[in-house]
């Protein structure tokens, strides 16, 4: 089956607004067997999704468009959907109901505004496909031939709502017998340079059993994306199975996690089975690893808090950092990370302490102390454990690499308890 994808909005045009919805919709659409054909983003204007419309009809017959869906003057997908397809707009009593609801709820005074009654006007004989995330339900139109346009709204959340629960099942039920998908596998590793993975693959680092092998460098590590194309969906997921397992063992102790799996998420299940809770002392990354650990629900039976000890005045205070130590090897230094880790954990009670000092940048290095360098220090009940180095990139990716490191260290520490 083949399909194409038509993203609506000037701000595309413009560069303004990055197209998501077309990537993340084709790669799903592979997934379940289905090729598109084609990719193009138009702006708002009525005669310029009117005539992309027309063209993919044509050509594919069967279409979804992103944007456009939404309750001002410069909303026309859904209208000049219809008008291609000689339907009238029919206002949609339901679907108001529901927008009213979500008014009230979200606490807003009086009635919803005129404009959101434009987001209920349904062309005629179209299948309206429910929007559990916001106001603008999607549309799904079908002409006398079979030919069809599914309208999903720009917003990306509710996008992928609409298509996860309303589109995906009516997408798979036109498709038949599905034989050839394509699907990847993600195996993520960390504090391995990506130029040392292909000699610890060996034969494995080019792909291998039919399945393609990419390497994707970040600042949480380097990812290994396996992808297989051209069998079936059972087929697919048994041979990606068995090749991340492959890596795995392979790559052995860098692999983390397997998907899109966070280190945050793994450090705090490693802490739960060993029934240890977690504090931390953060200079430079100011909250960034406590804010990483608490974006994982339920991390509460594990994190306790953390201390933001960025003026030495508050290393000192609220940590006990000795002043010696201070004076003696600098706020940036191994020392200094160790009193911070232990600190903490005295002070908040917990079998874990981290301490994390370094220079951000991208001022304040020095040619001792260069922007860049970190010292983190783990701690798990006095059995202390440090790391020290030079992390690459801007102020930002400095902080979010020394938390990575943080979590990496807490990791490697658990794992041989
Ligand atoms: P709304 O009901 O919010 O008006 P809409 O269906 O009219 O939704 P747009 O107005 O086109 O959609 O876009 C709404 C928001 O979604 C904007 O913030 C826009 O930047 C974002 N957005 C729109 N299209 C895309 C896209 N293709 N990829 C990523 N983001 C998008
Ligand atoms: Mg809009």
């Amino acid at each position: 089956m083949h399909l194409e994808i038509l993203t609506v909005g000037d701000e595309l045009l413009l560069g303004l607004t990055i197209d998501t919805n077309g990537p993340w919709l084709s790669r799903e659409l592979a997934a379940d067997g289905v090729q598109v054909a084609r990719r193009a983003s138009v702006g708002d204007q009525a005669t310029q999704i009117a005539d992309a419309v027309r063209d993919a009809l044509d050509r594919t017959g069967a279409l979804i468009t992103t944007g456009g869906l939404g309750p001002t003057a410069d909303d026309l997908t859904a209208p000049t959907i219809a008008a291609l397809f000689g339907r009238e707009l029919v206002f949609d009593s339901t679907q108001w109901e529901r927008i009213r609801k979500l008014w009230r709820e979200r606490g807003r005074p009086g009635e919803p505004p005129n404009a959101n009654r434009q987001q209920v006007m349904i062309p005629a004989g179209a299948r309206v496909l429910s929007n559990r995330h916001g106001t603008a339900p999607g549309i799904f139109l079908e002409d006398e031939r079979g030919r069809w346009v599914a309208m999903l709204p720009g917003v990306p959340r509710e996008m992928r709502g609409i298509f996860n629960d309303e589109l995906r099942p009516l997408v798979r039920a036109r498709l038949g017998g599905v034989t050839s998908v394509v699907r990847t596998r993600t195996v993520r590793t960390t504090s391995v340079a990506e130029s040392q993975l292909p000699s610890i693959l060996g034969d494995l680092a080019r792909g291998f059993d039919g399945m393609s092998l990419a390497y994707l460098p970040g600042q949480e590590g380097v990812d290994l994306r396996l992808t297989i194309a051209g069998v079936a969906p059972d087929e697919a997921d048994a041979r990606l199975a068995a090749g991340a397992a492959l890596l795995g063992d392979r790559v052995g102790a860098y692999v983390y996690a397997e998907g899109a799996t966070d280190l945050a998420e793994v450090v705090l299940a490693a802490c739960r089975a060993r029934g240890l809770r977690l504090a931390v002392a953060e200079s430079c990354t100011g909250g960034l690893l406590g804010a990483r650990v608490t974006a994982i629900p339920g991390s509460s039976d594990v994190f306790m808090g953390g201390i933001i000890a960025y003026d030495n005045a508050v290393k000192e205070g609220q940590l006990g950092v000795a002043a010696a130590t201070l004076a003696a090897h600098g706020a940036v230094s191994e020392a200094v990370a160790r009193e911070m880790a232990a600190g903490v954990r005295a002070r908040l009670g917990t079998q874990v302490g981290v301490g994390i000092t370094g220079v951000a940048g991208p001022g304040g290095g020095t040619p001792d102390k260069p922007v860049g360098l970190v010292w983190i220090a783990v701690d798990v009940d006095g059995e202390v454990r440090t790391f020290g180095g030079r992390l690459i990139g801007d102020r930002a990716e400095v902080r979010y690499r020394a938390t990575q490191g943080a979590l990496e260290l807490i990791r490697r520490v658990l794992s041989q308890r």
